[in-house]
């Protein structure tokens, strides 16, 4: 495998006596997309909280782009190009598609925010290429609020890209949505990659078994497996942890 983006060894998370992750590594190459899958309780949102600068690992290194982040802050992360888009929707209900996109552009570039956009085309246009990443370029002015489950996904997706991120971490972007949405936010991620390198946990095995170039399968705490889809689906420990046959 070419070098790694993100480089996660030996990751240890203690709550008190309880052991969330042992011994868990991660190897993400760059421009792939690379999902965390496991039970309930497997300790992915833990993983990904480790990963993401939220929580210090108890044990365990982790490289992003060649430095080392096992004690830096989530904010000096960004910096390294990570973003991350939650499972709690982050967007302002009562602002447009576009103003959302607009504040999420103008946190990043840490301008005087009105001025800035007027002054500044380059502002504008990200907005603009956004829109169209993302599929809601005919939603720009409606309110966030009034947006369907799946349109809401993808504008906080598209918030997370205005930082144009070379590592993304989206914590299950498919929950609760109707089959539609799910195709088209599907499509959205799969799209990301190669430009940009995607870590996700997603409990949805067939789009999971279908865009993910790599997974990693934990169970209470620990990696079971780890390989291409096709490994994963033919992994006896899988089948018997997770698939359930
Ligand atoms: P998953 O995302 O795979 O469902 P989590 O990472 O949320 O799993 O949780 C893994 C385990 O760690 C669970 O048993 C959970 O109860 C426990 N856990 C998570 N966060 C904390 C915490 N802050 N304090 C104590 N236990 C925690």
């Amino acid at each position: 495998m070419a070098e790694a983006l993100l480089d996660a060894r030996g990751i240890g998370v203690r709550f008190g006596d309880f052991r969330a992750l042992s011994e868990v590594t991660l190897a993400v190459a760059a421009g792939s997309l690379h999902t965390v899958i496991g039970p309930n309780g497997a300790g992915k949102t833990t993983l990904f909280n480790v990963l993401t600068g939220r929580l210090r690992p108890s044990e365990g290194r982790i490289v992003l782009a060649g430095h080392d982040v096992t004690q830096m802050p989530a904010h000096r992360r960004v910096h390294l190009g990570m973003a991350r888009s939650f499972q709690v929707t982050n967007i302002f209900a009562d602002l447009t598609v576009t103003e959302n996109l607009r504040m999420a552009a103008q946190a990043v570039a840490g301008g005087e925010p009105w001025v800035f956009w007027r002054a500044h085309r380059p502002m504008r246009e990200t907005v603009e290429a956004l829109l169209e990443q993302v599929g809601l370029a005919a939603r720009a002015t409606r309110r966030a609020g009034d947006l369907s489950h799946g349109a809401q996904r993808a504008l906080e997706i598209g918030m997370a890209l205005a930082a144009d991120p070379r590592i993304i971490f989206l914590d299950e972007p498919l929950a609760g949505m109707g089959i539609d949405d799910v195709h088209r936010t599907k499509e959205l991620i799969h799209r990301l990659v190669p430009a940009r390198t995607v870590v996700l946990i997603e409990h949805n095995m067939r789009v999971v078994l279908d865009i993910s170039d790599r997974i990693t399968v934990l169970a209470q705490g620990r990696p079971i497996a780890e390989g291409t889809p096709a490994m994963i689906r033919s992994d006896a420990a899988v089948r018997e942890a997770y698939l359930g046959s």
